[in-house]
Formats: C-alpha cells, structure tokens, sequence
C-alpha cells in the first residue's frame, strides 16, 4: 500500500511505520532548481520506502524522476532533460548527527518537530542531476545562433578570447604607486 506523502511530514513518525510513499511535485515548486531551468514546467516524481536505520536513524530510499526544460547553449532553442536518480537519505537534527551517519546515507536535517519540508529534501539532489554542458545530441537539429549554414564547423569549446577583466587587471597593476 503506497501512501502520499505530503509537502511537509515527519521523518521519524514515518521511519517508525516502514512507510512506502509517492511524491507528485510540479517542478516550480523547487525555485533554486527552476532558476536554473528555461522555466518551471515539468513535474518531479518520486517513490521511497521510509525505515529506521540500526544506528535508529529514521530513513527514506527510492527513485527519483522529473523532466525539466533546458535552453540549449549551442543553438539557443528549448531542451528536454529526463532526470532519474535513486536515493538514501538518513534524518537527522543536527550538522553533528550529519557527520555521524553512515557513508550511504545522504543527510536531510528535521526541524525541532522532526519535520522534512519534500522541496528541501529533494532540490539538492535535482540540482546534482542537471548536465554541466547544455547542449542537444548530435543527431538533433541544432544549429548555433546567428549562423548561415555555410560554415558548418562545430564551434570550438572555449575558444573564445574576449576577456572583459584584462584591461582592469592592467589598470590594477600599475596603481600601486
Ligand atoms: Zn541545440
């Protein structure tokens, strides 16, 4: 029997219960996340059991999804990113009790009432799973921004040489008189 769990909850009351629950969010919910995205569309989704761990720490373990929309840095246009990930998190109430759990256990720290906010718990993890490079698969029509057609070299990674702060590093050095 599966159980939803809500945006607010208590981590230890639910360890106790070997709870299995589902999370439906959409991903606007998560603004440090949608900062980071095209913008807030998409929706995050996850299943976890919540248990207690021998050392009696209440946890949850499961799989995380979500689809969110990426600008792609090459030609500029929407792209769809699949998240996937699975999960250990152990609950604890102080940074002390954080640095005591297990390596496998990821913590999430409970309030004085032992309660998890699902947005803080989760938006970390999402952050983790974004691509550090942008960009659309080889096979996909992407073209970069502002080119004809004719010179079809990939652009060069990195290649660019424009450094704004140079001049200021120049006007720096020599103010030390
Ligand atoms: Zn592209």
């Amino acid at each position: 029997m599966e159980t939803r769990l809500p945006s607010r909850f208590n981590a230890a009351a639910l360890g106790r219960t070997t709870t299995l629950c589902t999370l439906e969010l959409p991903v606007s919910h998560f603004k440090r996340l949608a900062a980071l995205l095209l913008d807030g569309s998409g929706e995050v989704r996850a299943s976890m059991q919540f248990d207690v761990s021998q050392d009696g720490v209440p946890t949850a373990s499961g799989s995380l999804q979500g689809e969110v929309r990426l600008t792609c840095q090459r030609c500029l246009t929407p792209m769809d990113h699949l998240i996937s990930t699975a999960f250990s998190f152990g609950f604890v109430a102080s940074e002390t009790a954080a640095d005591e759990l297990p390596d496998y256990l990821d913590p999430v720290l409970m309030d004085e009432a032992g309660d998890v906010l699902a947005v803080e718990m989760f938006e970390d993890e999402l952050i983790l799973q974004l691509p550090l490079s942008t960009l659309h698969a080889e096979d996909e029509n992407c073209v970069p921004q502002g080119e004809t057609g004719e010179a079809s070299q990939a652009p060069e990674p990195g290649g660019k040489t424009y450094q704004p702060f140079s001049a200021l590093g120049e006007m720096l050095k020599n103010d030390d008189g």
